[in-house]
C-alpha cells in the first residue's frame, strides 16, 4: 500500500520547528492576556450562513475559498475561514455582552481553512491568533489593539513590518462614497468579473492587485474626501493615540480588506520580506456585523495575525527565537536495576516540576548519551550497578562535561537547587 501525504496546501508542524510556532502564538497572545482579553474557543465549523452573512456573499473568502459541505444529517456547514464571525456568534449566543461590562474582550488561537491556490505563505490550512473587543465604540480600543499587535511583533524581534491604516467610513458616509465610486468605475474598461464586483462591492475593486486595473483607478474618488465629521474625528483620535504610543503607521487610502464587515478603522500589518504574501495580519472595526448576523447593535473592533506568515517573517529577518530546551535532566541507566531506580527518579523530578526525560529501550551508554545530548538537557543523570551499591548517581554537566557523584537520597532536591 502506498503511503499518504498531507493534503495539497497543508503542511505538518514537526519538532523542532513546531516549537517556534508555539512561541509565536505565545508571543502574540501574551500582551492580550495582560490587557484583559479572555480566551475563547469556538468550533472548527459553523453554519455556512454565518459566514455568508457575516463575511459577505461577494467576498473571495465566501464565494471562492470556503470549504462548505452538507452533512449526512442535511446541515449546511463550512470549515471556518476566519474567526470574527464565530466569536461574535458565540458572544451573542452566550449573552456575554449582557453578562458583564462592555467591551467584551476576547482572544483566540486556532486553525482556519481557505480553498486557495497554495504558494509560500498561502495555505489551505493555516493558523491565526486573533483578538476582538466587542460592544464599544471608543477610538482607544482600536488603538489598543494595534498597539498590542505592534508590541507582540516587536517582542518577537521583528522590525521590517509596517502598519497600514485607513478609515472606511460608516453607514452614513460610506454609501455616498460607494455611489460616487460606482459612477467612476462605470466609466472604466473593466473585465466582466470586475464589473460585477463593482456592482456588488465597488470598494473591493480598489483592492485589485493587477497593474492594469490599478492604472485605471488613478483618478478614482478618494474615501477620505467623503468621510463624515464623526468618522473623521474618530479616525483622527485613533491616529493621535497611536502616535502618542510611539506606534508608527502609514495612511493607506487603498486599504479596503477582503471582508465586507469592516467600518471605520481598518489596518493591516505588512512585512517587506515576504513577497506577494506580505500581509502578516489585519483587522478593523466592524460596527455592523452583530446586526448582520441577527444581534443587537454591538460596535466592535478586532484583528487576526497569521502565525504561518509571522514565522516566515522571522525567517526573512534571520531571527531565531531563543527557545530554552524543554528538557533539563536526562537519565541514563546502565543495567536493569538502575533502570527501575532512575525511572523512579525521573518521575519524582517531573512531579517536583523539573523537566526530565529518560533513555528508553535499554540503550547502551553511547547511544543513551547521544540521546541525552540531543535532548538539550543541562544535566545527565548516569548510574550503573556500582553507583547504586554506593547509593549515588553520577550527575554530568552536559556543557562543561564535569561529572560528580551525588547521593541518591535527596537527589531531586540536589538537582533542583543546581538548576535554580
Ligand atoms: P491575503 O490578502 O494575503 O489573502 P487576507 O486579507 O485574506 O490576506 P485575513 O483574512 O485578513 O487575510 O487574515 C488575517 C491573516 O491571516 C493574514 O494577514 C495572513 O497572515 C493570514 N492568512 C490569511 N489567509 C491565509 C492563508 N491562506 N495562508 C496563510 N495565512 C493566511
Ligand atoms: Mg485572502
Amino acid at each position: 500500500m502506498s503511503t499518504f501525504q498531507a493534503p495539497r496546501g497543508t503542511y505538518d508542524l514537526l519538532p523542532p520547528d513546531s516549537a517556534t510556532f508555539l512561541a509565536v502564538r505565545e508571543a502574540i497572545s501574551a500582551p492580550l492576556r495582560d490587557s484583559g482579553y479572555g480566551y475563547i474557543e469556538t468550533p472548527g465549523f459553523e453554519n455556512v450562513e454565518l459566514f455568508a452573512r457575516g463575511v459577505g456573499e461577494s467576498t473571495d473568502i465566501v464565494s471562492k475559498e470556503m470549504y462548505a459541505f452538507t452533512t449526512k444529517g442535511g446541515d449546511e456547514l463550512a470549515l471556518r475561514p476566519e474567526g470574527t464571525a464565530s466569536v461574535l456568534r458565540a458572544t451573542l449566543e452566550a449573552n456575554l455582552h449582557k453578562a458583564g461590562s462592555l467591551p467584551v474582550k476576547l482572544w483566540y488561537s486556532g486553525s482556519y481553512y481557505r480553498y486557495e491556490r497554495p504558494q509560500k505563505g498561502r495555505y489551505r490550512h493555516f493558523s491565526q491568533v486573533g483578538a476582538e473587543a466587542i460592544g464599544m465604540e471608543d477610538p482607544a480600543l482600536d488603538a489598543e489593539l494595534i498597539i498590542l499587535a505592534d508590541q507582540a511583533y516587536r517582542a518577537l524581534g521583528l522590525r521590517n513590518f509596517r502598519i497600514l491604516l485607513n478609515s472606511l467610513g460608516d453607514k452614513e458616509c460610506r454609501p455616498v462614497y460607494r455611489a460616487a465610486l460606482q459612477e467612476f468605475l462605470a466609466g472604466l474598461d473593466l473585465d466582466e468579473d470586475t464589473v460585477r464586483r463593482a456592482e456588488i462591492n465597488p470598494l473591493r475593486v480598489l483592492d485589485d492587485k493587477r497593474d492594469a486595473v490599478q492604472k485605471q483607478l488613478a483618478g478614482a474618488p478618494a474615501l477620505r474626501d467623503y468621510l463624515c465629521e464623526a468618522c473623521k474625528a474618530y479616525h483622527e483620535q485613533v491616529r493621535e493615540l497611536l502616535t502618542a504610543a510611539g506606534v508608527v503607521f502609514e495612511d493607506d487610502e487603498k486599504l479596503v480588506r477582503g471582508l465586507d464587515y469592516y467600518t471605520r478603522t481598518t489596518f493591516e500589518f505588512v512585512h517587506d520580506g515576504l513577497g506577494s504574501q506580505s500581509a502578516v495580519g489585519g483587522g478593523g472595526r466592524y460596527d455592523g456585523l452583530s446586526e448582520m448576523i441577527g444581534g443587537p447593535a454591538l460596535p466592535s473592533v478586532g484583528w487576526a495575525l497569521g502565525v504561518d506568515r509571522t514565522v516566515l517573517a522571522l525567517q526573512a529577518e534571520g531571527i531565531t527565537l531563543e527557545l530554552p530546551s524543554s528538557t533539563s535532566v536526562f537519565a541514563v541507566p546502565l543495567g536493569e536495576e538502575t533502570r527501575r531506580v532512575l525511572f523512579g527518579v525521573v518521575t519524582d523530578l517531573r512531579k517536583a516540576g523539573v523537566a526530565a526525560d529518560f533513555a528508553f529501550g535499554g540503550k547502551g551508554l553511547k547511544a543513551a548519551m547521544k540521546a541525552a545530548n540531543r535532548s538539550g538537557a543541562k544535566y545527565a543523570l548516569i548510574a550503573g550497578e556500582r553507583d547504586l551499591a554506593e547509593g549515588v548517581v553520577q550527575l554530568k554537566d552536559m556543557v562543561s562535561g564535569e561529572q560528580t557523584a551525588v547521593a541518591l537520597e535527596g537527589i531531586v532536591e540536589a538537582v533542583r537547587s543546581r538548576l535554580a
